[in-house]
């Protein structure tokens, strides 16, 4: 059984539909990118998926519908969403925005243990814990925002465009820890990238959207490898 699944999913805003019958399968401990350029939707999904816009279709995970538009219930289930731009509370201490991502969980020795795990991710955090998340790199602010979806406990971690306004060489350190969060963890990531070239480095399968549907599905390193495919879809080659 696919562990997420998604069939003919479809979501917009007030009359206009933005994602026109989305089909998608999600193996566990997969990360799964999502390419295309601007406005192709990629944002839309995630919001889809994560129950924060209103959508029609089904979205199984682990054999379970997903609730729609109630994101607490969604996230609940496992689902950690990292929004683009990353929502990150700039008056809050890095620490405290850590805390934040812990809201449903009862459990404080367990959310103690689990601040130091994600220390160990993101060793540049524990010098900073004390810092207004505010006054850190946007490197750093993006390490906060999954770290703080990392507190959750997620099964399946959704990533809206990490390296937005990031240097190749700190996107490229952020994708390194994903990487090594989904290989220790077997956390299922869904990647939303326009950054095509790196992303294909580091995800196991992509997808590329246009203009609401998939336009291409395979193994990263194959769609990386296909020079014509890298040129017609993702202007790279
Ligand atoms: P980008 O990388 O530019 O964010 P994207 O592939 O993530 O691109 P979306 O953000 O999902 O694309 O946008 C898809 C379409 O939905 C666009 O036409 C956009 O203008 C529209 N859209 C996005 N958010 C909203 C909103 N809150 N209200 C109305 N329309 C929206």
């Amino acid at each position: 059984m696919t562990y997420l699944e998604v069939s003919d999913l479809r979501a917009g805003y007030g009359d206009g539909q933005v994602l026109h019958g989305i089909d998608l399968s999600v193996e566990q401990g997969e990360i799964c990118a999502i390419l295309g350029p601007n406005g192709a939707g990629k944002t839309t999904l995630l919001r889809a998926l994560c129950g924060t816009i209103r959508a029609k279709g089904t979205v199984r995970l682990d054999g379970t519908a997903l609730p729609r538009r109630r994101p607490e219930a969604v996230a609940r289930m496992g689902v950690a969403h990292v929004p683009e731009g990353r929502g990150t509370f700039s008056p809050l201490t890095v620490e405290e925005n850590l805390r934040v991502g812990a809201y449903l969980r009862r459990d404080r020795a367990g959310v103690a243990a689990d601040v130091d795990r994600v220390y160990g991710y993101f060793p540049v955090l524990e010098e900073r814990r004390a810092q207004a998340a505010g006054s850190l790199s946007g490197g750093e602010q993006q390490m906060v925002a999954l770290g703080r979806a990392l507190m959750a406990r997620p099964r399946v971690i959704l990533l809206d465009e990490p390296s937005l306004g990031l240097a190749p060489l700190v996107t490229r350190e952020l994708f390194q820890i994903v990487r090594t969060i989904n290989e220790q963890e077997q956390t299922t990531v869904i990647l939303v990238e326009q950054n095509a070239h790196l992303t294909l480095e580091f995800a196991h399968r992509a997808h590329v959207l246009e203009v609401g549907r998939i336009a291409l599905s395979g193994p990263a390193d194959e769609i990386r490898a296909d020079e014509q495919v890298a040129r017609t879809y993702l202007g790279i080659g």
